[in-house]
């Protein structure tokens, strides 16, 4: 009997009708003769719902607080599924993250998973049941109940295969696979049916919300394949794996396009050893997660620092930046949040050259502007003009041949 990990994503369980659809894939799996564990998400937007009720609250909630608030949502499809599998006749038991022995650090809101303790789970499936998780939340070792950053039941679902020795882990959504781009944006987007867990990681990490990015690093670590499927249609969805040589005949994989991201600029910040040092540190000290730094020596013997962060936490970047911006010397400090960034992600990148250039005269061609450019082996990013993000992610993924009329 193999044990296998299926995850369900909130709109796979936005309603009644499509709960008790998961119930009959779940059932069916089940009856095939395996063991299932079950990770769900919450219903439709509940999680967006409950965190614009918070905001009607209050501008500032806690971080613990809205984390009793958000893991509320997966609890509420996790008693739903195993009522809709107990309706089929089959044995089901639900459990939330903290029963189930997930161990967080104590970062709310953001929390990593240090441990499983997976003897739960395992006494409920030798009990014949089907084990239903909630996704996305687990506790500290002080008892306190954490999430793990939006889109975080796959990691749940990952985390799970692992603690489990599942034989792989199966992430059901609302696309049939991964794709070179979001279907959403680029329509001519193509299914890929094997990517590495290096590019998908970039490309998660880099915007495709399709998979989260730290349940990837958690599948390439422990070499667990996971597949993206449809949840309500058959077919072999995209599996994630270890690199292969073929894998590295293509250049670019794939594009990404991230719009959830604003960028900060300190302007004349003194020309001396330790400024940038003092401030990323407060910034990291601020839980303030920075993605793209630049730095550009002006002519006057200072430098301006131009840095990205997540749009939801400019409001506690700039609280840091506003404080010590006296102590650094500088200026002075703009925030800009209308930037998108776009990204090409490949293996293949490793072994050509000139794939930058394309990406810049892409660009050009349309008159997009780059702002800021960033790079690692297996890809490259640019910041442009939030208006002309999907303009520009379209001109790229046409560039490097990305779509379905390649042939
Ligand atoms: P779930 O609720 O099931 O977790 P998500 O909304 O988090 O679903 O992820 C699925 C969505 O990811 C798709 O509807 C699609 O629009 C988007 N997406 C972004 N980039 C990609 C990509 N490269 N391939 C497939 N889907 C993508
Ligand atoms: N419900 C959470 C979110 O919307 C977690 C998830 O769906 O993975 O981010
Ligand atoms: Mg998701």
């Amino acid at each position: 009997m193999s044990l296998i990990v299926q995850k369900y994503g909130g709109s796979s369980v936005g309603n009644v009708e499509r709960i008790q659809r998961v119930a009959s894939r779940v059932v069916k799996a089940k009856r095939q003769g395996n063991k299932l564990v079950v990770v769900v998400s919450a219903m439709g937007d509940m999680t967006d719902d409950l965190i614009s009720l918070s905001e009607k609250i209050n501008k500032k909630p806690s971080d613990r607080e809205m984390d009793m608030l958000l893991s509320t949502g997966e609890q509420v499809s996790m008693a739903l599924l195993a009522m809709a599998i107990q309706a089929l006749g089959e044995k089901a038991m639900s459990f939330t993250g903290p029963q189930v022995g997930i161990i967080t650090d104590k970062y709310h809101t953001k929390a990593r998973i240090l441990d499983i303790n997976a003897e739960r789970i395992q006494k409920s499936l030798r009990e014949g049941n089907i084990v239903i998780v909630a996704g996305f939340q687990g506790k500290t070792i002080s008892e306190e109940i954490t999430t793990l950053g939006r889109g975080g039941s796959d990691l749940t679902a990952v985390a799970l295969a692992k603690a489990l020795k599942a034989k792989y882990c199966e992430i059901f959504t609302d696309v049939d696979g991964i794709y070179t781009a979001d279907p959403r944006v680029v329509p001519d987007a193509r299914k890929i049916d094997q990517i590495s867990y290096d590019e998908i990681l970039e490309l998660a990490a880099l915007g495709a919300k399709v998979m989260h990015s730290r349940s990837v690093e958690v599948g390439k670590k422990f070499n667990i394949p996971i597949y993206v499927r449809h949840s309500e249609q058959e077919g072999a969805g995209t599996l994630i794996t270890k690199e292969t040589s073929r894998m590295e005949d293509i250049v670019v994989s794939g594009v990404a396009l991230a719009e959830d991201e604003a960028k900060i600029t300190i302007f004349g910040v003194a020309d001396k050893p330790g400024v940038a040092a003092q401030l990323f540190a407060k910034l990291g000290e601020g839980n303030v997660n920075v993605d793209m730094i630049i730095q550009n020596k002006t002519q006057t013997n200072t430098t301006d620092i131009s840095f990205t962060v997540f749009k939801n936490e400019l409001r506690r970047a700039m609280d840091v930046v506003n404080k010590i911006v006296k102590q650094l010397g500088a200026q002075s400090v703009t925030r800009d949040e209308d930037i998108a960034k776009l990204s090409i992600v490949g293996v293949g990148m490793k072994a050509h050259s000139g794939i930058a250039a394309r990406m810049f005269r892409a660009l050009a061609k349309k008159k997009i502007n780059i702002d800021m450019i960033s790079t690692s082996e297996i890809k490259i990013s640019c910041v442009v003009e939030g208006s002309k993000g999907k303009a520009a992610i379209r001109a790229i993924h046409q560039e490097f041949k990305l779509g379905k009329q390649r042939k």
